[in-house]
């Protein structure tokens, strides 16, 4: 194969290449390259302005789009410096970039590692920047992900020197983990060396070292005896002594990966089927955290050792479950799938045994919330109606408010669509269970039977909701779930379900909507102003920001560089009253109902409830952002920061 040697690619600057693809006009590259000076020099606020990358200026200005931008970068990250990439990253300024060239004169280190040692930059920001930007897979350099044929005759020290790892080799082709994979020269000698065509991929060099150190120490007599193998470890094996080569290798990363989930925690483990690779993601605190990427060639295997022990028919996959051990934990595995354009994608659920029950005191709850959460639960009757979407701590909520009401004089009946948490001193039931009755029927056999609390996991329909309210009239109390954003729009879904009982019933109503967010790491949380705009996003008024401390996200050691650890909610609750009721009635729209449920109700809105938990220092303006979409109705007359805090902790609202 005709191939330019990788040594012989001359950089060139980012915006002569733009020019040279025809991707921006000379005229065009003129007046960006001005732009970048002007707000290298002075900002809005007249403060000293901040470096501006090329690339960034170029999309604000709609000379280009982001994709066309990316897919550049991609396209060309062999012939653009690491440096000048960096600066177009927004990752390093030009004073940084000069600085770490004058250090590379004097020192044999590689641009990356002067980088992370002056500080400028920490070397998992270095490598997932790298990765993103460049659309260059992330992998693990872990022992256990590596193919060990591939070391033989190598010596350590030359991947040391080089800081590279071979990871996986099919055919000609041989996936090598580097920690610069913009290193031409590196990438030339590997061809040489290993005579076939490189993939680079990338990780930090000090995991790649420590891989090194741990491959080529000399193996000891382990004193721990091996862990006895389990249900789901047995049939993985099984599969792998049967199996084709692939599959033979697919096997012991499916049984890593599904250890390293539960190792760390995480509630689901995703396999996705990209383009150029495999992408391993863990759900760990309602978040997706990146693992590792793998070969394109490993997906399918893998995913069919994931899938084997299940045996199941596509249609009711979501019933079959697997309890095992997976190193001294138990818990409960379940899977979903979906087919996507490069492959199919696998997600393992991860339920842990004994499930950590939480209390209401525990979910977050701002002063003024948690009060009238607990009026209602301590109060005889009522209705509890958790208002959310999917995967916002639904279940989390209404157990905690089971926590809170389970006492050994206390009956209390559930029915769920699966039972999550078994809890001691519940009777609970899952639909579906083999039964016959319908869900309605399920609800009457509960109304009837001698019980105080009742929770029915979704309000599906009117007959539901009709026996729901009888429930309550009789004198029990209901917790309950229904989808929707939040809580006025959970009273127009009611009306669509045509559960207009409520509008008319004396029975106590309190809405409690949720999002999950991740909380800041205490040890590295920072100190900052928050942009007029992105309070404006959220409907806040702007003018006190600087009276108020905000806190915002960082990265240490003890968070591995996330800024975030541990998991909050936020909340909005409202007490259907008799106004909002008569309104209902009325027929009012949306935006009224929300008005009249934020002035005549005081209620505070979960992008405000965030807000105040941004200034108490326990999540970020950006979690807020992301897990919030503030309703229209929310935008007239937003609350200022003090009425917030004011309202947020029950204190009377002065000004309003
Ligand atoms: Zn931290």
């Amino acid at each position: 194969m005709q191939r330019t040697p990788a040594n012989k690619i001359k950089p060139m600057k980012l915006g002569d290449l733009m020019v040279r693809e025809g991707l921006l006009t000379p005229d065009a590259l003129q007046k960006a390259l001005t732009m970048q000076k002007q707000t290298g020099m002075i900002s809005d606020l007249g403060q000293p302005g901040h470096y501006k990358p090329l690339g960034l200026i170029c999309v604000e200005m709609k000379l280009i789009t982001k994709q066309d931008l990316q897919r550049f970068l991609s396209r060309h990250h062999k012939r653009i410096q690491i440096g000048e990439l960096m600066i177009n990253m927004g990752l390093i300024n030009q004073e940084q970039l000069n600085h770490v060239l004058e250090q590379q004169r004097f020192s044999s280190n590689r641009f990356g590692t002067l980088l992370v040692q002056s500080g400028i930059i920490s070397e998992q920001q270095l490598t997932n920047a790298l990765s993103m930007q460049l659309d260059i897979p992330r992998i693990l350099p872990s022992p256990e992900l590596i193919d060990p044929e591939l070391l033989k005759g190598i010596d350590e020290q030359f991947l040391r020197q080089h800081e590279c790892l071979p990871v996986h080799r099919y055919g000609n082709q041989m996936v090598v983990v580097m920690s610069d994979p913009l290193n031409s020269e590196l990438l030339q000698t590997l061809l040489d060396r290993f005579q076939c065509k490189i993939t680079p991929a990338i990780a930090p060099a000090s995991e790649i070292l420590n891989t090194l150190t741990y491959l080529f120490k000399p193996r000891r007599k382990t004193k721990n005896a091996p862990e006895p193998p389990n249900e789901l470890d047995e049939k993985l094996l099984k599969l792998s002594s049967h199996a084709k080569p692939t599959k033979e290798q697919a096997s012991p990363i499916a049984h890593f990966l599904i250890r390293s989930a539960v190792e760390a925690g995480a509630t689901a483990l995703h396999l996705e089927s990209l383009e150029k690779y495999v992408r391993l993601r863990f759900r760990i605190d309602g978040a997706l955290k990146h693992r590792t990427d793998l070969p394109v060639r490993l997906g399918p295997p893998l995913i069919d050792c994931i899938k084997t022990p299940f045996r199941i028919k596509r249609e009711d996959y979501w019933q079959e479950k697997i309890t095992t051990t997976i190193g001294r934990q138990q818990v409960e595995l379940k899977i979903s799938f979906f087919s996507g354009m490069w492959g199919e994608n696998l997600v393992l659920h991860i339920t842990y045994i004994p499930p950590r029950l939480m209390g209401i005191e525990d979910m977050g709850f701002s002063p003024q919330n948690q009060h009238k959460i607990e009026n209602l639960l301590n109060r005889a009757g009522g209705i509890l109606l958790a208002a959310c979407p999917h995967r916002s701590g639904k279940s989390t909520l209404l157990y905690a408010a089971i926590a809170h009401l389970n006492h050994p004089n206390t009956s209390i009946l559930t029915l769920e669509d699966a039972v999550d948490y078994a809890i001691p001193g519940v009777v609970q039931n899952h639909y579906g269970a083999g039964g016959k009755d319908s869900y309605s029927a399920l609800i009457e056999a509960m109304n009837d039977y001698d019980s105080d609390v009742v929770m029915v996991a979704e309000l599906k329909d009117q007959g539901v909701s009709e026996r729901i309210d009888q429930a309550a009239l009789n004198g029990k109390k209901v917790l309950a779930a229904l989808n929707a954003c939040d809580t006025t729009a959970a009273l127009h879904r009611l009306q669509n379900l045509q559960a207009t009982h409520f509008l008319t019933t004396p029975v106590p109503l309190l809405l409690v909507s949720q999002r999950l967010v991740r909380k800041l790491c205490e040890q590295c949380k920072t100190n900052f102003v928050p942009n007029p705009e992105e309070l404006k996003v959220l409907h806040i008024s702007a003018t006190e920001r600087k009276n108020f401390l905000f806190w915002q996200a960082q990265g240490c050691e003890d968070c591995n560089d996330e800024g975030y650890k541990g998991m909050s909610a936020i909340h909005e609750v409202l007490e259907l009253n008799e106004s909002l009721r008569q309104a209902l009635r009325r027929g009012l729209t949306a935006s009224g109902l929300r008005e009249l449920a934020r002035n005549g109700q005081r209620l505070i809105t979960l992008a405000e409830d965030g807000v105040y938990k941004v200034i108490q220092g326990i999540t970020s303006l950006e979690e807020v952002m992301r897990v919030t979409v503030p309703h229209e109705g929310d935008s007239l007359g937003g609350r200022s920061l003090k009425e917030i805090v004011a309202a947020c902790e029950g204190r009377s609202l002065t000004g309003i």
